[in-house]
Formats: structure tokens, sequence, C-alpha cells
């Protein structure tokens, strides 16, 4: 059996080995290194396949949020909820930005932004809604939209672990993920499901004058060579990083597919196992039958498989897993209100019950395009065994 690794960057490479390194040599042969063609063309390329009318490329995922709400001119003391339940980077810079974090708890299926919750939330200081599309599966954009419309908020969707992924609304209509809000971001971190190599994000909005003003954010202000019109940054995709996501960005769709073929053997094998609860696996209004993955659309794009292990020590099955030589992960350890950095008087225990109760419950299996069925067959025989014990 090959080794398990949780992300096995070096078998997908093996299949576009010839692609990326030939357009790496031309980029050096180039030596067009920042804002060189290949980054213009990849940003033309992602636009059309996620049918968003702008890609701002960036440096990565943490910057791209970041200027996005820069790009919404919010202001210190600007209430943005967010989930309790996710990576900090999203809590990070709305603290970074002297933004008011105020995070809320998420839903025990979804592992995503709980839409009652935010209700709850809003005060009169709120001015937008982070929602974080959490392993590959769309938060309820139907409610957060409508609650965005009714108080007059800004959705910034956190597209970090969703890219791929498509939202069907109660209507009928569908879209991609990260093209629902006023505007959104992403990570090309090399292990998310569109990855470089190296570090990478982009910004994507359908609004013509915000993605103006982003396109000045991203370059130290400036709207006119050496004219600064507002405060800026410095955030950039590298021609070599572009190139790469270039000759990867077609695969995206199979990819996704391979992931989900693997939760879906995941799945079959966990089912009725006790102890064991198997993630929610369909997006809203997904026509598949109740946590059956659906084939025909990618409503979850399975960023982490992550089950929950109830009534059994989830810390003990980490530590036999890494024995083995099975690599697993506990995305998150620690609900984000109880981080030092973002710790608040205002928040009250009660109010955080399913994220205090996920923090102790869940575990992510390797998850990866290259995963085969012998790999798949070890994993959930092993994880069977230790829980039915
Ligand atoms: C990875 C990730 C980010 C940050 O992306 P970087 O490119 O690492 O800065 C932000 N939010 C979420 C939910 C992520 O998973």
């Amino acid at each position: 059996m090959k080794k398990i690794q949780m992300v096995d960057l070096k078998g997908q490479y093996q299949q576009i080995k010839e692609r990326v390194d030939a357009s790496i040599l031309e980029v050096i042969d180039s030596a067009a290194f920042i804002n060189g063609p290949e980054v213009h063309s990849f940003q033309k390329e992602l636009e059309e396949y996620l049918d968003v009318k702008h890609v701002i490329p960036c440096a990565n995922g943490t910057d791209a949020l970041q200027i996005a709400m820069m790009g919404l001119g919010l202001k210190p003391g600007d209430e943005v909820i967010t989930a309790d339940f996710t990576f900090a980077a999203t809590v990070e810079v709305i603290a970074l930005l002297q933004l008011t974090p105020v995070l809320v708890d998420v839903e025990l299926d979804s592992f995503n932004i709980d839409p009652e919750a935010i209700r709850k939330a809003i005060t009169p200081n709120t001015k937008a809604i982070v929602p974080v599309h959490l392993f590959g599966l769309a938060a309820n954009m139907d409610e957060i939209m409508e609650i965005a419309n009714e108080h007059n908020l800004y959705v910034i969707e956190d597209n970090a672990q969703g890219i791929g992924a498509t939202y069907k609304f109660n209507t009928g209509k569908t879209a991609k993920t990260g093209t629902i809000g006023h505007v959104s971001s992403t990570s090309f971190f090399p292990s998310k499901n569109l990855g470089c190599y190296g570090d990478g994000g982009a910004i994507f909005t359908n609004d013509d004058d915000l993605a103006h003003t982003i396109r000045g954010i991203v370059n130290h202000g400036m709207y006119k060579r050496y004219h600064h019109d507002v405060v800026g940054v410095n955030s950039r995709l590298d021609s070599i990083q572009a190139t790469v996501l270039r000759a990867k960005l077609p695969n995206l769709d199979s990819y996704n597919n391979a992931r989900r073929t693997a939760a879906t053997k995941y799945n079959k094998a966990f089912e009725g196992i006790a102890n064991i609860i198997t993630p929610k696996v369909k997006g809203n209004n997904c026509g598949t039958s109740e946590n059956v993955i659906c084939e025909t659309c990618n409503c979850h794009v399975f960023h982490q498989y992550t089950l929950r292990i109830v009534n059994a020590d989830r810390d003990a099955l980490v530590k036999h897993l890494n024995e083995v030589g099975i690599p697993c992960g506990v995305y998150y350890p620690i609900p984000l209100h109880n981080q030092k950095a973002y710790r608040d008087e205002r928040y009250n225990e009660d109010d955080f019950v399913i994220t205090n109760q996920l923090v102790k419950e869940v575990i992510s299996l390797p998850m990866h395009t290259e995963l085969d069925e012998e790999q798949i067959n070890f994993i959930t025989k092993t994880v069977i065994d230790f829980v039915s014990k």
C-alpha cells in the first residue's frame, strides 16, 4: 500500500508534471515574474470558470479577506459577524482592521454558521457577515442573503475551502460559491482544492466599482502610477504561481470529483457504525436524497472529510491513527471565542453550545485527489475497529 498522506501533493504533481515544469520554465525565461501575462490569463480563466465579473489575484487568502473588508470601507467599531468554528484567519483580519469581530455559533450537521445565531447577534453597529463555506460545503446562502438584505449588511464569503462548489438556491437557481455575496475571498495555499506551489489568493466580486477600488488597494492604493489615493497594501500573486494555477484549473472539477468519490467510499464504510456520525454531504436544495453524496452537482467539494466521534474517545483515536501511520487532523480544536487573542467579555458560553461540542468530537481523515481503494479500506477498517472496541 502507498504511504497514506493527509494531502498528496506529490502524487497530484506527477499527473501534470510536464505541463507545469514547461510553463514554470517559460515564466523564468520571460522574466515577467510580477503582473505578467500568466497572472492576467489566470484571472480571465478563473472569471470564466466561476462566472463572476471580477477576479483580483493577491498574495494569499488572509490578505484576500482583509482587502475585501478594506474595499468595502468598513470602519473601526463596525461589527462583523462570523463563525466561531473556523480557521483563525477569518477573525484575525477583522480584528487587525480594528473592526469588532462578533463570533456566533454554527449548525451541528453542516458545521456552518447558523443563520438564527446571526439574527440574534445583529445590532445597529453590524455592517457585515462573513460566512465560511467550511470543509467545502456552502453555508445557507438563501438565509444569509435574506438577513443581509433585511438589515442592509455586506456579505463577504470566505471561500478558501469551497472553490468549485455550487450552491442551489430555494428558487432552483445555481451559482458557484464565492459569487453570491458582495465580495469573496479564496486561498490557493498548496493543500486547498485549487492550490499553487507557494502562497496565493484572490478576491471575487460582480461589483464593478468595488473591483476598481480593490485593484488599487492591492497595489499600494495606486490608481494612477505614483498617485496614492487610498492606503493600500502590497499583495500580489506571482507569475510562477499563476502558471501552476492555470495548469490545475482545468482539472478542478475532476479533482473535486475525486474527493467526492473518496468521501462516498468513506460514507459507505461508516454507514450504521455506532459512535461515528458521518458528515452532511449535500448542500441546501440539492435534489439527491438525504445524505447520499450528490453525483450530479458540485454541492460539496470535500476540502475536508470530517467525522464526529460520539461516546468514544476522539483523542485516543487520533493517537491510535497516528501510531499506525494514518495521518488525521482536528479542525478545529479550540473555539475562536476561547482563543486568547479573541476573547471578549460579551461572549457567553451558552451561545456556543455547538462549537463547544464539535471541538471535542471532530476528526478529519485523509482527503485528497490521489486516495485509492486500498488506502480507504485500511483507514475505515482501522477507525471502525477502534471505535467498536
Ligand atoms: C486557508 C484559509 C484561509 C487563509 O488562507 P491563506 O492563503 O493561508 O492565507 C482563510 N480562511 C479559511 C477558512 C481557510 O481555510
